[in-house]
């Protein structure tokens, strides 16, 4: 065992994975609805952005016609963190934020004097709802020695209790510099990205059990199957994949990291692993070249979740016009819990100009 192995240790909390398991059950199933209706529902929503001053934050991982509809209106799709800075900086007084719970929390805490708005508030993450905010409290309480440093895909709450927040694409960025410091950390909830900054960092890590249930079903020997029928292929992986995916990658990076690497990297085809609503913008970063979706399956594979976040997909063109045209899935967030959050948030946001 080499030295900074010595100082991982996975805190071992399997009733999350059945906690997981309920809100999957809950998602209901897609639905499919005519060109006319979606050509009727973009109209009815640029005019609603307009008539509301409203703007549209996507996620990469969000349906197309989201992704689309916020590049034609002027708003953004990007990673987590980009979401936060673009709704920090843009004028428009109301935020639409197309993702999950974290990210509409993310934008009213940076924003409280903004309106924030979601097409679903029922949208989480199984990253979030695999790190309650007390437990999370307890843990931390029993490590007073640790800097805590929390994932984006946390509640206010657990963010609150945080020292930093980051997300994947500065995660190592930031624990290299508190390792620098002679930092031990607390990290949460991610283990894959946990075991991933840990070992490109040497930091002394303790990390919280929790999982991404879309990346956590790629498997290594899918892809190595995959590598045979196209064996010039890149692969690129999302970091909160496992360590047998991650060791076998070409690239690895954050959402945004990944597009850029499609571009940048010399091979025709990309096995990419990681929700497949990122092809929308890498296919307009690479349109010459043929992307792939790594294979899942195993045991825990739900193909509810292959390669396909179901909270993501929670997000229509339906629900997006009808929380603009009633103002409905407003975001709140405690003024306690938010001043709180500002601080771990605010180091995140403040880190590259550090
Ligand atoms: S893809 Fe994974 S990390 Fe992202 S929101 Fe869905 S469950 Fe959470």
């Amino acid at each position: 065992m080499s030295d900074s192995q010595q100082h991982i240790q996975v805190v071992d909390n399997p009733s999350q994975r059945e906690v997981v398991e309920q809100y999957l059950n809950q998602v209901p199933a897609d639905s499919e609805i005519s060109a006319a209706r979606i050509a009727e529902l973009q109209a009815q929503i640029k005019a609603q952005l307009i008539a509301k001053n409203a703007v549209i934050i996507a996620h990469y991982y969000t349906d197309p016609l989201i992704q689309s509809l916020a590049e034609e209106t002027g708003g953004t799709v990007s990673d987590s963190l980009e979401m936060a800075r673009f709704g920090n900086n843009h004028s428009a007084q109301t935020l639409v934020v197309a993702g999950v719970k974290f990210m509409g929390e993310t934008a009213k805490i940076l924003t409280p004097d903004k309106r924030v708005l979601m097409p679903t508030l029922e949208a989480t993450c199984s990253l979030d709802v695999g790190c309650p905010a007390d437990e999370f409290a307890a843990f931390c309480d029993q490590h007073p020695d640790r800097t805590v440093v929390v994932y984006a895909n946390t509640s206010a709450a657990v963010k609150a209790r945080a020292d930093w927040v980051v997300t994947s694409s500065i995660a190592l960025d930031v624990l290299d510099y508190l390792d620098s410091q002679g930092e031990k950390i607390l990290w949460a909830p991610d283990k894959y990205l946990g075991a991933y900054v840990q070992k490109n960092t040497g930091a002394d890590m303790l990390i919280w059990d929790g999982s991404c249930i879309v990346h956590e079903e790629f498997k290594a020997k899918g892809i190595l199957d995959l590598k045979k029928v196209y064996p010039d292929a890149a692969v690129l992986v999302h970091p909160e994949s496992p360590e047998s995916v991650v060791d076998i990658a070409d690239w690895v990076g954050s959402t945004s990291q990944l597009i850029a690497a499609a571009a940048k990297l010399p091979q025709q085809q990309m096995i990419v692993a990681t929700d497949q609503g990122i092809f929308y913008k890498m296919q307009q970063a690479v349109p010459d070249k043929e992307l792939l979706i790594a294979p899942t399956g195993g045991n825990g594979a739900t193909c509810r979740s292959c390669a396909n976040c179901p909270w993501m997909g929670m997000n229509d063109l339906e629900n997006l016009l009808a929380c603009l045209e009633q103002g409905s899935n407003e975001v709140s967030v405690d003024q306690t819990i938010g001043e709180q959050a500002m601080v771990s948030l605010g180091r995140m946001m403040n880190f590259k100009s550090a």
